[in-house]
């Protein structure tokens, strides 16, 4: 026997519930009751399904009002000074949102206590969760940090599942992992100081299930997966020391990546189990074997919680038998992390064919696959055991035969790639100056990032093309009317180099991959990305083509409409993949390639078409980092040359852009310059320039235009906060080399904020040009 059991379940609900009534309730709609009542039938609804798919120890504790990470702050007491209320009152719902989302202060918006406050209060950072696209509220820690509990939703979800007749095994965030999700503020301090005033609180929590009548917790703490100091890894022996002898059993999970050096030190720790990814880490499995201890319980994550195909369970299984034969009865099967990280219920997809669709596998799949490997060690000849093996099979066969799957043409293209391909032909000195030549900017020139605001009538004009409302002829038209909007407006301000808006794209990444072959879409495979948001990636399924030009026609469009230079706007391949169910059959690498491969296609027509400047933005190119140090450089190397074999086609005269939103550099500066784009524009108003210390030490050699200012805001920022900025790039950067833009694209602002900020940039940066 090995028992079935789940690490976490999807909380928005297959018709994002939870994200509805969030919202309504931040706008007045909804009342305390009518969320917190969507909440527990979400809950019910979802132990249900994990129970009735044959998982026999349910999670509890995955559900959270916007994040688990912020759920535990709440408990634990981690509230920030600024969100405590007079009096003693502990923390509300409404102290939760607003951690999360900050408030506006007295005028409006929701307030922490009443609209006490008449200072707007600045939410939590959100921080990417491990490499998912998940993103968790950062806890913010003090020096003189207590803890208490504070909150009691946990319990009470545990006795929620209980009357409901279920078994439940709470799930929290292991305190290792918690300390190191957060930050120190103020006066700088070691946050595993923290450690030995914490360790009570889980005391007591497990005090507390112990007398609901739990049995087993599960601990989670991905930071095993991770490169742990020396400190982080003795603490995790004091620490677990001391919890044990608290009562209940003790399920230590990890995922994300294999143990590698914290192997050891994970198989020893004093609790009665190990979770382990072997969909991430496959290779930690014999090694793991002979490190456990004899009375600890073991779990092999074997269905993939973070993709949305199915598993392949005769691989599964035989490692499962074996584990089998070893453990017997101390091991347990479960999904290689929680399924918070996979869309809901693959049931509700009408519109997939059937070939696809049973390819897939979404979280209620997932756990229907689970339970049956579970199974298939119990009653190997049980008729349903057999058919779903029988079924895997056949999955497995028309995958691996498909000719949606497999095109020889691309795979003989990317056989046939040679080093040069992913190199411009001459080097940057040589491009530039022919680009100057024809280009003929001024210092300083200005630009922006590609997306002008994507209006409610853009939207409205999508939906009725999507419904039939609008014929294809007036869709066009009304796109076109968009971009000689446009270019209007950047006419009427000076800007040098031009956009045309992205009016017709919806997404970035999902434009592009609409218009590729080798791609599919689902209507309901919304993943969370952090709070009330969600996002739902398209699909990979095959090798990726591109049959017809995808930009062509509204660039040279909007070309046809000025004299100035006109900006043709790609999404690069990384960020394709990134923001993408990729494929589990062919290396990420190799998919980026086909990517890049399309994109380039592109890129030379656009090039033919007669645009002399083509930006294409890698905004995801750091969300692909491996969770360890050592993988990093393999993975820089093929992100960059895909980014080259992109934009190599070229002739030197063509100048290419990139585009990258966020303010790390220092790390990956190396391969930002391998990437070799003519000009590269970061986000950097925020950071006060600081961020291009790490351009200037390096010596990049190229182009830069670094952000002058905040897009995320409807703030119209200063020329003279704008020309400080740049002064302040003009000492770190050769002026001649500086562009001026915002950090981003502008689609989520409106018009009259865009104009009034973009009318100040160019005046800073014709007051930098006399000054230069
Ligand atoms: N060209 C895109 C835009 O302006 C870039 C978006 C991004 O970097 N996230 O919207
Ligand atoms: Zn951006």
């Amino acid at each position: 026997m090995a028992l079935a059991h789940n690490l976490g379940f999807p909380r928005i609900g297959g018709d994002r519930e939870l994200k509805k009534a969030q919202e309504a309730f931040w706008k007045g709609e909804l009342d305390e009751a009518g969320l917190r009542a969507v909440g527990r039938e979400l809950r019910a609804r979802h132990w249900q399904v994990q129970k009735d798919a044959g998982i026999e120890l349910l999670p509890v504790g995955d559900f959270a009002w916007y994040d688990q990470v912020l759920t535990h702050s709440l408990t634990f007491g981690v509230i920030p000074e600024r969100f405590r209320g007079q009096g003693e009152a502990g923390p509300t719902l409404q102290t939760l949102f607003a951690m999360a989302r900050g408030t506006l202060g007295a005028k409006g918006g929701d307030s922490c206590c009443g609209g006490a406050h008449a200072q707007p209060l600045l939410a939590q950072e959100l921080t990417k969760w491990f490499d998912t696209n998940y993103h968790y509220l950062v806890p913010e820690f003090t020096a003189d940090q207590t803890f208490a509990l504070s909150w009691e939703q946990l319990f009470e979800e545990v006795e929620e599942a209980q009357a409901l007749g279920h078994k439940a095994k709470p799930v929290v965030i292991g305190p290792l992992t918690y300390l190191w999700l957060g930050k120190a503020k103020g006066a700088e301090f070691d946050k595993l100081e923290l450690l030995e005033r914490l360790l009570p609180l889980y005391g007591q929590i497990f005090q507390r299930l112990a007398a609901q009548g739990v049995e087993w917790v599960q601990i989670d703490e991905p930071i095993l997966a991770l490169d742990l100091p020396q400190d982080w890894k003795n603490a995790f022996e004091r620490g677990y020391n001391l919890l044990q002898k608290e009562p209940l059993k003790k399920l230590v999970a990890t995922y994300f990546g294999g143990l590698e050096d914290n192997l050891g030190l994970a198989a020893g720790l004093p609790v009665d189990g190990l979770h382990i990814d072997l969909v991430r880490a496959p290779e930690q499995y014999p090694t793991i074997l002979d490190r456990l201890p004899a009375y600890k319980v073991l779990s092999l994550g074997l269905v993939n919680g973070r993709n949305v195909w199915r598993c392949d369970l005769e691989k599964a299984l035989e490692v499962l038998r074996h584990a089998h034969d070893r453990l017997g009865d101390r091991l347990w099967v479960a999904p290689s992390c929680s399924l918070l990280h996979s869309p809901v219920d693959l049931a509700r997809e009408d519109q997939l064919d059937a070939e696809l669709k049973s390819w897939l596998a979404f979280a209620v799949q997932k756990c229907e696959e689970v339970a049956v490997l579970a199974r298939a060690l119990s009653e190997p000849e049980a008729p349903d055991v057999l058919a779903a093996l029988a079924a895997s099979r056949a999955v497995q066969a028309s995958r691996a035969a498909s000719p949606r799957i497999h095109n020889p043409a691309v795979q003989a293209r990317v056989a046939a790639l040679k080093p040069q391909d992913s190199q411009r032909p001459s080097p940057f000195a040589t491009r530039i100056a022919s680009q100057r030549n024809g280009l003929y900017l001024p210092l300083f020139p200005t630009t922006t990032i590609g997306s002008f605001p994507q209006t409610p009538a853009i939207r409205l004009a999508r939906q009725a093309f999507r419904q039939g409302r609008l014929s294809e002829a007036e869709y066009t038209e009304a796109m076109h009317s968009e971009i000689r909007h446009a270019v209007e407006v950047q006419e009427k301000l000076g800007l040098d180099v031009l956009v045309h808006g992205e009016a017709e794209r919806n997404d970035m990444v999902e434009y592009f991959a609409e218009q590729l072959d080798g791609y599919a879409f689902t209507r309901f495979g919304w993943v969370q990305s952090y709070g009330s948001r969600c996002v739902k990636p398209a699909v990979i399924v095959g090798d990726l083509s591109r049959p017809k030009a995808m930009t062509v026609e509204w660039i040279t469009y909007a070309q046809g409409l000025t004299a100035k230079w006109m900006k043709g706007m790609l999404t690069g391949p990384v960020t394709m993949l990134m923001w993408s169910f990729p494929r589990e059959d062919l290396p990420r690498e190799v998919q980026a390639r086909q990517l890049a491969l399309a994109i380039r296609d592109e890129v030379l027509d656009l090039e033919a078409a007669g645009i002399r400047i083509v930006q294409i933005d890698e905004a995801a190119f750091r969300e692909g980092l491996p969770l360890r140090q050592a993988e990093w450089q393999g993975y820089l190397d093929w992100a960059a040359e895909a980014f080259r074999l992109t934009a190599s086609g070229v002739r030197d005269e063509t100048q290419i852009h990139t585009h990258m939103c966020y303010s790390e550099f220092n790390d990956v500066i190396e391969s930002i310059a391998a990437m070799d784009a003519d000009v590269i524009t970061i986000e950097t108003s925020r950071s006060d320039m600081e961020l291009l210390d790490a351009f200037e030490a390096f010596a990049y050699p190229n182009e830069i235009g670094p952000g002058v200012y905040d897009i995320h805001s409807p703030r119209v920022p200063g020329k003279e906060e704008m020309v400080k900025l740049l002064r302040k790039a003009a000492q770190r950067v050769p002026v001649e080399r500086l562009w001026v833009n915002p950090d981003c694209g502008l689609k989520t602002r409106a018009w009259p904020e865009t104009e009034a900020a973009l009318v100040n940039m160019v005046a800073a940066a014709q007051q930098l040009r006399a000054e230069f």
